[in-house]
């Protein structure tokens, strides 16, 4: 993509409403312009973010076995009014009516959609286990929203919904979301920690949230440092197989959010070892048994022909709270520095003097052979204003050419997460971004 052709608007001011590091970044970058309080448009250079994101998220639960749908944003008071939520849940449901007076909401979340779709079908224990997911927005009418995409109103989430048989299956199908989760917050570079949570509204008893250490974070954490040092990806999952030694690595050491935290249980960790740190909540896990399958009458014949009621459990990842997430963890004074695994563009091309016939050429050829994930710098700007705006969207590498190098076929690449630069060749230019 050519800079000069491009709609990615970057500001040199900073927005003096924003008052924390990726809020301020993602309007400075031109990633998403605010429409309404916590409402966001995401712009060209925030969309392919998001999108990486989203992907990664896809990926894993896919590996996982989760099975991708794509349930509707507006449902019917009636769903929830069947589960008992429609008066509990409050005023973060934003609630509508429709010409014939139907009362209807945009879905904070999905639990009684997903059950009643699956009653619709489930005939046998046959039919189980399944998990159901789809990336969808959400809308909660959060009393506070601030920070950005981190606490919008309006938000991406990744929901899945797991049905079991029994118990058993219930707690297998729980310990491979975790797994998933873990493996989808490494892949995008960033350590979560799962911690024992409370439930809420959601109900059910057990429940756990993947926290990202930032000292912006809303929320108090305490955890051992075993587990921040812990490297994730090391071994891949056996899905079919029993994950139970891998979750009580996790569940076997000290991590809680405040609201569960037990000073006893944190006293007896050795003091070098405590962490207790701010954090983002970036993903949600819960089991509640049945009761969403009682409330609603989901029930299937198990295999002594008995009706049973479904174990449920669901999983929630906020995938564009995640974008402000990433960059609070991966970024400087200068702007953001993108992790490979979620850059909108892996390089940038930056010509020091457009119209010089050697950079000219030097430029379009690594635009040619690295697109499409290219941003090229073709403006009639000044090198400080080209360096300033690369620095501010955080392409994980810089393709320098100046006239000197490009007269000896070099390129200076810079590495935007270190700083460090080499002078290469366009050979080894092209290898290394790739
Ligand atoms: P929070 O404690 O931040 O209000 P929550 O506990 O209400 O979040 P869940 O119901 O657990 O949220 O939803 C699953 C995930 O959706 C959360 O872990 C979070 O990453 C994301 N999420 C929730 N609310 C928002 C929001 N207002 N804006 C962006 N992402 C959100
Ligand atoms: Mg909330
Ligand atoms: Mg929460
Ligand atoms: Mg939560």
């Amino acid at each position: 993509m050519r800079l000069s052709k491009a709609f990615l608007p970057t500001l040199k001011e900073t927005p003096a409403d924003a008052q924390i590091a990726s809020h301020r970044l993602m309007l400075r970058a031109g990633m998403v312009r605010q429409t309404s309080a916590g409402i966001y448009a995401w712009l060209p250079l925030g969309w392919r973010v998001l999108q990486r994101v989203e992907q990664i998220v896809r990926e894993e639960q896919d590996a996982a076995g989760a099975q991708e749908i794509l349930m509707p944003t507006i449902q019917t008071a009636d769903l929830w009014r069947q589960s008992g939520r429609y008066d509990a849940y409050g005023p973060e449901m934003l609630r509508l009516r429709d010409r014939h007076d139907r009362e209807m909401l945009y879905g904070p979340t999905n639990e009684e959609m997903v059950t009643e779709i699956f009653r619709g079908y489930a005939r046998s224990y046959r039919d189980l286990p399944r998990n159901l997911y789809h990336i969808q927005w959400k809308f909660r009418d959060e009393v506070r929203p601030r920070f950005g995409v981190m606490r919008g109103r309006e938000f991406l989430m990744k929901d899945a919904y797991s049905f079991d048989l029994d118990y058993a299956g219930a707690q297998a199908s729980y310990r491979r979301m975790f797994v998933a989760y873990l493996r989808t917050f490494a892949r995008m570079g960033l350590k979560a920690i799962p911690m024992r949570a409370a439930t809420g509204p959601i109900g059910g008893n057990l429940s756990h949230e993947f926290v990202v250490l930032a000292e912006t974070g809303e929320s108090q954490v305490f955890l051992h440092r075993d587990l921040l040092d812990f490297d994730v990806l090391r071994a891949a999952p056996d899905y079919e197989g029993d994950l139970s030694s891998v979750v009580d690595f996790w569940t076997g050491r000290y991590a809680a959010t405040d609201e569960e935290h037990d000073e006893a249980a944190w006293g007896a960790i050795p003091e070098g070892r405590r962490v207790s740190a701010r954090g983002i909540e970036v993903g949600h896990i819960f089991y509640f048994g049945t009761k969403y399958s009682a409330a609603m009458d989901l029930k299937v014949p198990g295999p002594d022909g008995a009706l049973v009621e479904p174990e449920m459990g669901s999983y929630g990842i906020g995938v564009s709270r995640l974008v402000g997430a990433l960059i609070e963890a991966n970024h400087d004074e200068a702007g953001i520095k993108w992790p490979d695994a979620v850059a909108p563009f892996a390089a940038a091309v930056l010509n020091l003097k457009q119209g010089d016939a050697a950079c000219d050429a030097l430029c379009e050829r690594l635009h040619a052979a690295l697109a499409p994930a290219c941003l090229y710098d073709d403006r009639a700007e000044r090198a400080g204003v080209k360096f300033a705006d690369a620095d501010l969207m955080g392409h994980p590498w810089q393709a320098i050419v100046g006239p000197r190098g490009a007269a000896a076929g070099k390129v200076e690449l810079k590495r935007r997460a270190t700083g460090e630069r080499q002078e290469v060749s366009f050979e080894d230019a092209v290898a290394r971004v790739r």
